[in-house]
């Protein structure tokens, strides 16, 4: 995959993904989410980073290695609601990192599970596709993606706070 500059700025972000600037409230709450956790991302050391040529399917990805997120444009097209989740479900990735243990407790993680597959059967499923290893964190990134925007963020600045002082 080839990346494209570290994002900064939600107008920037917006024209990288093509989406048209004259947005409706609920886009354009939607992209200012997605910079405020790009820029939070930003502050703990991870860049958020454009791919035009992810494999079909691939939305996004935490690459370890490059510290960064990747969200892949060729895929999530004009759609900031699919923008946001992928962005939120790879923030978990990079707050199971931060915290180098599990999000939730397990008790909560349970009923959380079950209320977040209630409502969204489908995105639990692809789960299974996963190695049994990685179903824990997966469910995890699959319950945060689901979680109010202000929700994620303070999620993350508890998870990452020792690398954003
Ligand atoms: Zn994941």
């Amino acid at each position: 995959m080839r990346f494209s500059r570290p994002i900064r700025f939600a107008v920037l972000f917006a024209a990288l993904l093509g989406f048209g600037l004259q947005a409706s409230p609920a886009r354009a709450e939607r992209l200012k989410s997605i910079a405020l956790l790009a820029g939070l991302l930003r502050r703990a050391g991870t860049e958020t980073l454009v791919a035009r040529d992810c494999p079909k399917q691939l939305m996004g990805a935490f690459v370890f290695a490059r510290n960064a997120v990747v969200l892949c444009a060729n895929n999530l097209k004009d759609d900031p609601e699919r923008v946001w989740e992928t962005l939120a479900h790879e923030s978990a990735h990079v707050m199971q990192h931060c915290r180098r243990q599990p999000i939730f407790e397990r008790d909560r993680l349970g009923l959380d599970f079950l209320l977040a597959s209630h409502q969204s059967p489908e995105l639990f499923k692809a789960v299974g596709q996963y190695h049994p290893s990685q179903h824990r964190t997966e469910i995890e990134a699959r319950i945060v993606q689901g979680l109010p925007a202000e929700e994620v963020m303070n999620l993350f600045r508890r998870s990452c706070a020792d690398r954003l002082l």
